[in-house]
C-alpha cells in the first residue's frame, strides 16, 4: 500500500465538499484546526444542552434553557423605538413572554401566529418576576421534535452552532464501514462500539454522561488515537531493533570489583535495572532504553555498571551530562570507583583545549581511555572512539532526540541508555518514550531522613535570615535559590548577585558563595568547590544547581519565590538536600497572596517527597503539554484522548500495538490491514513512511 486507501478519500476531501460549507466557512474552520472532514469527526462536543420538553416554564430552573409547548397569544409591538417586541404565550400552567430586540414585525407574526400551537426552545429568565424568553433558539410546530439533548461544539468567530452541526453531520455521513483494528478480545472485554458507531454516539449524546471521557464511545475513540500513536512508536522501535547492533556481554569482573569497594548494597530496583540493561546489551541489536528514577534514586551507579559492562567486553563507554558542573561531578564521583576496578576514566568538556585535548582524543581513539565523561563536547566531530559500545545520556530533559541522533554518527550500533531524573507520569512516559524500553528505579536507597518542607511568605525574610545564621553557626550548609523572575538569565543573575550581597552582609563575607549561569566557568567551579569543601556555608544560586549536584553536608534549601517555579522543578531543587544523615529542611518562600494553583503546588510538596506522585499531581494541575514543556517535548496533541483521565488506556494501547507488530511485523494480516487504516485516519505519517520503506 503506497497511498491513502480509497475508502478514506471522502474524509480527506476539501471541507467545501460538505453541505453548508463554502470557502469562507472552510477558512474559518481552520481556526479550530479543522482542515478536512476527518478533523470534524474528531472534534467532539464540549458540552450539551438539555432540550427535553417540560409542561411549563414553572417546571424549569431559571435562568436556563427550556423547551415548552405553548399557545401563542397577543403580539405587543413596541410603543417607542428601541423598545423590544413582545409576544404573550401560554403554557400548561402560566403565561410568559417571548421577546425580540431585533427583526421585523412581519417575521415575528409569521413565526408565531396568534392562536396557534408551537414548541419553543431557548434560554428563559425571570424579568420583574415574570418569565421571558428572548430570541428562542428553536420554534417548532406541534408534532416536530428536537433531539432531547443537543451537542454543543467548540466554535470560533463566524462559525455558528448550526453551521458546525451541519458540517459535522455531513462528515459523519461519509464514514464508511471499516474493518476493525482493535484486538477482538479487548473489544469484547470493554464492550466498545465499532469505530463508526462510536462516532455516531459521541456526536449524538443523549445526556451529560455521554460527554464524559468515561463513556464507551469516547473511550473507544481515545483508544483509536492512542493506539495509532503507539503503533507508530512500536514501528519505530521495531525498525530500531532490526538495525544490527553489537553483542556486548561482560564477564562481571569489573562490576564485582566496584561492588566490593562500595560502602552500600545496590537496592533491588538498581539490581533489576542493571540486569535489564546487561541483558539488553548482550542482544545482537541496538539498545534504546530509558532509565527513569527520582532524584537520589541512584541512577549513577546503574549507569556505571552499564559502562563497566561495555569495558568488560573490550569496548568503551561514554557518559554525557547536560552541564559542565554535572559532568565534572560525575567524573569526580566515578573516578575512585573506576580506579578501584583499574578502568581509565577521563573528562572531556568544552574547556579542554590545545595539547591536552589532543592527548585525550588520541587516547580515546587508541582505546586507552575506557570511559569518557563529558558534556555534549563528547559528540563533536573530531572525537573518535576505538570501540564505542554504550552511550549513557543523563538527559534531565535538556537533551532531545537530536542529540540521540548525533550518536548514530559515531557508531550506528552503539547501545543507548537515556537517564531522566524527573519522574514523569506513566502515561506521558509512554507517550514520549514509547519507542524505548524502560527501566524504572522506583525505590530509594535506605537511610535517608525525610526533608521537612515548610512554606514562608517573603515578608518574613528577616526571620529566615536569622534562622539561617543560627544554622550556619552550627556548621550546617544551605543552598539559597533565587527566583526565576524573568525569562532572562542576565536578569536572574542580577537578582542572585543582589541576594549574594545582602546575605554576605548578614552572615559574613567568607560564608557565602555564588553560582549562576552568567559567571565565567572557572569562577563557577571555584564557587562550587568552596561549597563542596565546606569553606562556604551558603551557596546562592540560580537554577543551575537544579541538575544533580551532590553535597551531602548541605541540609537546608531555601527557594525564594517558590510560587514562580514549576512543581517538577521544585521537587528537583529540594532533592539537593536530604542526601546526608542529618535532618534537612526546605523553605519555600512565596509572595502573598498565593493563587489557587500555586497554593496547590506548594501543598503537594509539603505532603509528599515521592517524585512519581508529585508528577501525577502536576499533570492533574497543569495538563499534559506543560509537564514536559510542549515545545521541546514533541508530545503529540490528541483531539479526543485525555492523558490525565485516560492514562490507563495508553498502557493498554502500547501493549496491544507491540503485540500486533510482534505477530504481524509488516501489517499484512487482516487486522494488520485494518491497523493501517487507523494510521491513515490518525495521520501517522511517520509510521506510514516506515511501513513504506520496510
Ligand atoms: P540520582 O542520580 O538518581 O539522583 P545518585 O546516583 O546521584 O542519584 O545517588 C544519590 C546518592 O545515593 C549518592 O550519594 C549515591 O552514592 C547514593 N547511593 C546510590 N545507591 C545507593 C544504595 N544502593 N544505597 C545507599 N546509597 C546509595
Ligand atoms: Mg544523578
Amino acid at each position: 500500500m503506497t497511498g491513502r486507501p480509497e475508502q478514506l478519500f471522502p474524509l480527506f476531501a476539501g471541507l467545501e465538499t460538505l453541505p453548508g460549507v463554502g470557502p469562507k466557512t472552510a477558512k474559518l474552520l481552520a481556526n479550530l484546526a479543522i482542515a478536512a472532514p476527518r478533523d470534524l469527526l474528531f472534534t467532539l462536543p464540549s458540552s450539551g444542552v438539555d432540550r427535553a420538553p417540560v409542561a411549563s416554564v414553572q417546571d424549569a430552573a431559571l435562568p436556563g434553557v427550556v423547551t415548552v409547548p405553548v399557545t401563542i397569544g397577543r403580539h405587543i409591538p413596541p410603543m417607542q423605538r428601541g423598545r423590544p417586541y413582545r409576544i404573550e404565550v401560554e403554557d400548561a400552567k402560566t403565561t410568559f413572554q417571548v421577546v425580540y430586540f431585533r427583526g421585523a414585525a412581519e417575521l415575528h407574526q409569521r413565526l408565531l401566529p396568534t392562536g396557534q400551537r408551537r414548541i419553543l426552545s431557548g434560554k428563559a429568565e425571570l424579568y420583574d418576576g415574570i418569565a421571558q424568553m428572548p430570541h428562542p433558539d428553536h420554534v417548532l410546530s406541534e408534532g416536530e421534535a428536537l433531539p432531547a439533548y443537543e451537542p454543543v461544539y467548540p466554535l470560533t468567530a463566524g462559525i455558528t452552532a448550526k453551521v458546525m452541526a451541519k458540517a459535522v453531520a455531513g462528515a459523519l455521513s461519509r464514514v464508511p464501514p471499516l474493518a476493525e483494528w482493535i484486538d477482538p478480545n479487548l473489544m469484547a472485554e470493554r464492550g466498545w462500539p465499532t469505530f463508526a458507531q462510536a462516532l455516531q454516539e459521541a456526536h449524538h449524546p443523549l445526556a451529560a454522561a455521554d460527554l464524559s471521557p468515561a463513556s464507551m464511545a469516547r473511550q473507544r475513540l481515545a483508544y483509536d488515537e492512542l493506539f495509532a500513536h503507539q503503533l507508530t512508536l512500536a514501528l519505530a522501535r521495531t525498525t530500531e531493533r532490526s538495525r544490527p547492533g553489537q553483542v556486548t556481554e561482560g564477564s562481571g569482573r569489573l562490576r564485582r570489583k566496584v561492588l566490593a569497594v562500595l560502602p552500600f548494597q545496590p537496592t533491588g530496583a538498581q539490581q533489576r535495572s542493571v540486569d535489564e540493561i546487561a541483558d539488553d546489551m548482550a542482544r545482537p541489536r541496538r539498545m534504546n532504553r530509558l532509565l527513569q528514577g527520582d532524584v537520589g534514586s541512584g541512577k549513577t551507579l546503574v549507569a556505571l555498571m552499564a559502562l563497566l559492562t561495555a569495558v568488560e567486553a573490550g569496548g568503551q563507554g561514554v557518559l554525557m551530562a547536560p552541564t559542565e558542573i554535572l559532568a565534572r561531578q560525575h567524573a569526580e564521583g566515578l573516578r575512585p570507583l573506576a580506579d578501584a576496578a583499574g578502568v581509565v576514566l577521563e573528562l572531556l568538556t568544552g574547556r579542554d583545549k590545545g595539547r591536552e585535548r589532543e592527548a585525550k582524543l588520541s587516547a580515546l581513539a587508541n582505546g586507552d581511555i575506557h570511559i569518557l565523561v563529558g558534556t555534549h563536547a563528547v559528540f563533536q566531530r573530531d572525537v573518535t572512539f576505538a570501540d564505542l559500545r554504550l552511550a549513557v545520556i543523563d538527559e534531565q530533559h535538556r537533551f532531545g532526540v537530536r542529540q540521540r541522533m548525533l550518536l548514530g554518527e559515531k557508531n550506528a550500533a552503539t547501545d543507548v541508555l537515556v537517564m531522566t531524573a524527573t519522574p514523569i507520569p506513566r502515561s506521558l512516559a509512554l507517550t514520549q518514550y514509547g519507542d524505548m524500553d524502560l527501566s524504572v528505579l522506583d525505590e530509594k536507597p535506605p537511610g535517608r531522613t525525610p526533608v521537612q518542607t515548610a512554606t514562608v511568605p517573603v515578608s518574613r525574610m528577616d526571620d529566615v535570615i536569622a534562622k539561617l545564621r543560627a544554622a550556619v553557626a552550627e556548621g550546617r550548609q544551605a543552598y539559597w535559590v533565587c527566583p526565576l523572575v524573568e525569562e532572562s538569565e542576565v536578569i536572574d543573575a542580577t537578582s542572585a548577585e543582589e541576594r549574594f550581597r545582602s546575605l554576605r552582609a548578614a552572615l559574613g563575607d567568607g560564608a557565602v558563595g555564588l553560582v549562576h549561569g552568567q559567571m565565567a566557568p572557572a569562577d563557577k567551579d571555584a564557587a562550587m568547590a568552596a561549597f563542596v569543601a565546606g569553606r562556604t556555608s551558603v551557596l546562592v544560586a540560580t537554577t543551575v544547581i537544579e541538575v544533580g549536584v551532590n553535597v551531602p553536608n548541605a541540609s537546608i534549601m531555601v527557594i525564594e519565590r517558590a510560587d514562580t517555579f514549576g512543581l517538577a522543578q521544585l521537587h528537583q531543587l529540594r532533592g539537593r538536600v536530604g542526601r546526608g544523615a542529618a535532618a534537612s529542611t526546605c523553605l519555600l518562600m512565596y509572595k502573598a497572596p498565593l493563587g489557587d494553583t500555586a497554593e496547590a503546588r506548594l501543598r503537594i510538596l509539603r505532603e509528599s517527597e515521592d517524585g512519581f506522585r508529585i508528577s501525577e499531581e502536576d499533570l492533574a494541575l497543569r495538563g499534559a503539554g506543560d509537564v514536559i514543556g510542549t515545545a521541546q517535548s514533541g508530545l503529540p496533541r490528541f483531539r479526543v484522548a485525555d492523558l490525565e483521565r485516560q492514562a490507563a488506556l495508553m498502557a493498554t494501547a502500547q501493549t496491544d500495538a507491540r503485540a500486533l507488530l510482534a505477530a504481524d511485523p509488516d501489517l499484512s494480516s487482516p487486522r494488520g490491514q485494518a491497523a493501517r487504516l487507523v494510521l491513515w485516519l490518525m495521520e501517522q505519517d511517520r509510521a506510514l513512511r516506515l511501513l513504506r520503506v520496510g
